[in-house]
């Protein structure tokens, strides 16, 4: 099982060390050329208009959109998160995204960086135990699609969404030393969404 870190800015150093725990080979992706033999993919936190732009200078924005848009599996976490939304509010206007998950979110929605925050979690399908939300400028769903399942919810708004293979949070699990959301991420079926199917 590989699952490639998307590793231009933000927290990927983070991810990688989830993932290494959980057992999974998590190549740095850099480059379209990185994307080759993934199994899955990572978009970190970290500044959704400076991975944008680095997104673009590195040729990865369009071979990325095309992987996802064929069912490749992927978990963006916060700016991560802004970067797969359909819609962005308060984004720059020339951020890019991936358009793969059909939700409206607003950058920082919460405010400033005075306004991060923790929060237990009631995490829809787990075994009851709170998952520790660290949200840090992070963004709020303001609408989500029909097709994307509600996987956890604060203060009234969806914060871990699943639109078939692609999964959001707003908040940092990689920061939270708890492992069971990437787990169920690497645990997913991920031959089930071929192109066209979600
Ligand atoms: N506010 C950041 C952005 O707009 C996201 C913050 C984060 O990833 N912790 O990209």
């Amino acid at each position: 099982m590989k699952v490639g870190v998307v590793a231009l800015q933000g927290d990927v150093r983070e991810h990688r060390e989830v993932l290494d725990a959980l057992g999974v080979d998590a190549p740095d992706v850099r480059s379209p050329e990185d994307l080759a033999a993934l199994d899955a993919l990572i978009l970190p936190g970290g500044e959704s208009t400076t991975i944008s732009q680095l997104l673009r200078s590195s040729g990865l924005l369009d071979a990325l959109t095309e992987r996802v848009a064929d069912g490749l599996a992927v978990l963006g976490t916060c700016a991560g998160a802004i970067l797969l939304a359909t819609e962005v509010l308060d984004g720059r206007p020339d951020q890019c995204s991936l358009g793969a998950l059909d939700v409206t979110v607003r950058r920082n929605g919460y405010g400033t960086q005075l306004q991060s925050f923790e929060a237990d979690l009631d995490l829809d399908g787990s075994d009851g135990r709170p998952f520790p939300g660290v949200f840090i400028r992070a963004p709020v769903f303001e609408r989500v699609g029909d097709a994307v399942d509600v996987l956890a919810v604060h203060d009234g708004h969806p914060v871990l969404v699943r639109q078939g293979p692609v999964w959001a949070s707003t908040f940092h699990p990689e920061l939270s030393g708890d492992l069971r959301i990437h787990q169920r991420f690497v645990d997913q079926d991920h031959n089930r969404y071929p192109k066209g199917e979600r």
